[in-house]
């Protein structure tokens, strides 16, 4: 059922959202850390690409008004947790644009919760989407960043599965009605174990 090529979808998997004394900590979110670092290291393992987003925000972002600051620039909670870090990720601000081939591991900053917010979401998709592949999304929060990831990848024509073992939500109540809709609307629902299985067959 995941046969065919790849791409990890790495949401926010960030320091104010992962660790409990992290500014804007997802409940439950220790919990999927194990599973997280075991899907960075398939996807380096088997040159899986990953689009992994970031929330980078200055204190007049709009997404502050909803929520507590986070993620703000330049500070130690805006970091990518050590489970999703990776040493060779091509970092592009909210403002920045990439040039030539896209890289094994690319991070798109954003000043708003749904990464469709940066300009050139769309396009970049489009030429991830150009061997069809399947986005592989996981992070948080279920009910705000993943979901408008899900939701615009699913709009632009993309197959989608959802790591659910890998995902936690900021109202963890929502989580349950989301994933019904979800696999409603074709999206597979799948576990770590799973993904990493297919990956290791299909290298
Ligand atoms: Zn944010």
């Amino acid at each position: 059922m995941l046969a065919g090529p790849l791409v990890f979808v790495d949401i926010d998997t960030q320091r104010d959202f992962l660790e409990e004394s992290g500014a804007l900590y997802v409940p439950g979110a220790r919990e999927i850390v194990a599973n997280l670092s075991r899907l960075t290291r398939l996807a380096v393992e088997q040159a899986i690409p990953i689009v992994a987003t970031a929330c980078c925000h200055t204190p007049d972002d709009a997404e502050l008004s909803r929520f507590p600051p986070h993620c703000m620039a330049g500070t130690e909670g805006q970091r990518r947790a050590e489970a999703t870090e990776c040493s060779d990720s091509i970092v592009l601000g909210p403002d920045e644009r990439i040039e030539g081939p896209l890289p094994r591991h690319l991070t798109l900053q954003k000043r708003a919760f749904d990464v469709f917010s940066r300009p050139d979401a769309s396009e970049l998709v489009a030429r991830y989407n150009e061997e069809k592949p399947l986005f592989v999304v996981f992070g948080v929060a279920t009910d705000y960043c993943v979901k408008a990831a899900v939701e615009g990848l699913l709009a632009r024509g993309c197959r989608v599965a959802l790591v659910v073992d890998a995902v936690r939500a900021i109202d963890p109540a929502a989580e349950a009605a989301l994933l019904d809709d979800w696999a409603r609307r074709g999206i597979l629902l799948v576990m770590t174990e799973i993904v990493c299985k297919a990956g290791e067959v299909s290298s």
